[in-house]
């Protein structure tokens, strides 16, 4: 691959973007090399973007949520072979902090985010151990979502469900959507809020029990009567807002988990009563990107089709459309880009 170049949408500082011509990366011994079929749009592209998160270094080339096919493999590579559809794990974890060996390897101490360029290029280069490889008819749009369903997961995983419990919902985006889906695939019942009239249109489409635009409804009012005045069992808030964590907290039911799924930026400081969380027995949660393992079970959940997420895209855009991608993102237009770099029918 020396001496060939690749399409790249390059970000020389925050706020520009141009597509040009770089060098297809080198490949390690132990390196994969992957033909980017479809990397979707992450609002943490956008932010990053827009020099807002401040770990992140320039010049760069985003996209994190990525699939694609193996173009070429290093001498070490033994178990894949040119052509396998692959989802690659874009952060590279150093598998040797202490967060690392206590099964917290999302937050690794030492990550290597994006090393190499991210996903809205041609090529991407991952170590063989972040490669996660696809069944032959698994869909590459959908399985471009296992990153961020793998951090729904983690989510998911803090509000410790039942069978029959009743979850809210915060936040329809594609995040909230893949939370709603989730937390049924658990058993629970889901009440989806939400002030986009599209995106409660998409709940109930994924099967939400209840939806609710809380512009229009007093959304405490419609959890009490949905639950018999019991409450939410679980929260799941995808919605980065400091004053949300102080307005949904107080839907809880007895013994209730609220998981604090988003960032907030800029920072911000909530206001809660602890005998409320006292005398409510409430859990309080946040999580925070994903591990290995949640990228695993993501891609086991769509490829079994329990979590939908090819239905999730709105727009599919060409590589060099990018920018308006990110503002289409930024202005909540549609439900999940996606980037077609390579595209194919399956
Ligand atoms: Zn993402
Ligand atoms: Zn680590």
């Amino acid at each position: 691959m020396t001496n060939e170049t690749m399409r790249a949408m390059w970000c020389e500082a925050p706020n520009q973007l141009e597509l040009r011509q770089v060098p297809v990366h080198e490949l390690g011994d132990d390196d994969v090399l992957v033909k980017v079929a479809y990397t979707a749009i992450c609002p943490w592209d956008v932010r990053a973007f827009s020099g807002l998160s401040s770990a992140v270094a320039f010049p760069r080339i985003l996209g994190h949520e990525v699939a694609g096919r193996v173009a070429a493999v290093g001498k070490n590579v033994r178990n894949l072979q040119v052509g396998q559809k692959v989802a690659p794990d874009m952060i590279i974890k150093c598998g040797t902090c202490r967060a690392c060996r206590s099964g917290r390897a999302n937050r690794c101490l030492r990550p290597t985010f994006l090393q190499y360029g991210g996903g809205y290029a041609d090529y991407v280069r991952v170590p063989q151990r972040n490669v996660h490889v696809l069944r032959p008819q698994t869909s590459l749009k959908a399985a471009a979502f296992m990153e961020p369903l793998a951090c729904v997961l983690r989510g998911q995983d803090m509000l410790r469900l039942y069978p029959g419990e009743v979850e809210l919902v915060v936040g329809l985006g594609p995040i909230g959507l893949m939370h709603m889906q989730v937390a049924r695939a658990f058993g629970a019942r889901v009440i989806a809020s939400d002030p986009i009239e599209a995106r409660l249109e998409k709940a109930r489409a994924l099967g939400a029990d209840w939806t609710v635009n809380p512009n229009e409804t007093d959304l405490g009012q419609f959890i009490k009567e949905a639950t018999d005045g019991w409450g939410a069992d679980a929260i799941a808030l995808t919605v980065g807002s400091a004053r949300m964590v102080e307005d949904v907290v107080r839907h809880l039911a007895p013994g209730g988990r609220l998981n604090i799924f988003a960032g907030i930026y800029p920072k911000d400081q909530v206001h809660l009563d602890p005998n409320q969380i006292h005398y409510g027995e409430w859990i309080i949660t946040g999580s925070a990107d994903s591990t290995p393992e949640n990228m695993a079970r993501a891609l086991s959940l769509i490829e079994a089709g329990i979590v939908q997420t090819e239905a999730l895209v709105s727009h599919v855009l060409p590589l060099e459309q990018l920018g308006q991608g990110f503002e289409m993102v930024r202005n909540r237009t549609g439900h999940k880009i996606m980037i077609e770099v390579n595209g194919e029918a399956a």
